[in-house]
């Protein structure tokens, strides 16, 4: 209904749901112990993102790098490395 008859508004989704959704799948698998972790990056991503969509998926994307040690990419267009220091 948004899209088609409601050009004009900017949907965005919430957070909120978001982060739930991630947590519920992670709690279904048996390891528990990166829930914390990767919901408290994903609130990370978005609270630092500006708004910017690509951005936020950089971000996201980022910690598949840096749970493999891995701290440098080129495979992202505006985050090529972790915010941490190396
Ligand atoms: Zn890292």
């Amino acid at each position: 209904m948004l899209r088609e008859d409601h050009k004009t508004i900017k949907h965005e989704f919430d957070l909120w749901h978001i982060v739930k959704g991630v947590k519920k799948r992670m709690l279904q698998s048996r390891n528990t112990e990166w829930v914390r972790t990767v919901s408290n990056h994903l609130w990370y991503c978005v609270c630092t993102c500006d708004g910017d969509a690509l951005l936020l998926k950089d971000k996201w994307m980022s910690i598949l790098h840096h749970i493999i040690n891995v701290h440098e990419w080129l495979s992202a267009e505006k985050m090529l490395k972790c915010e941490h220091e190396l």
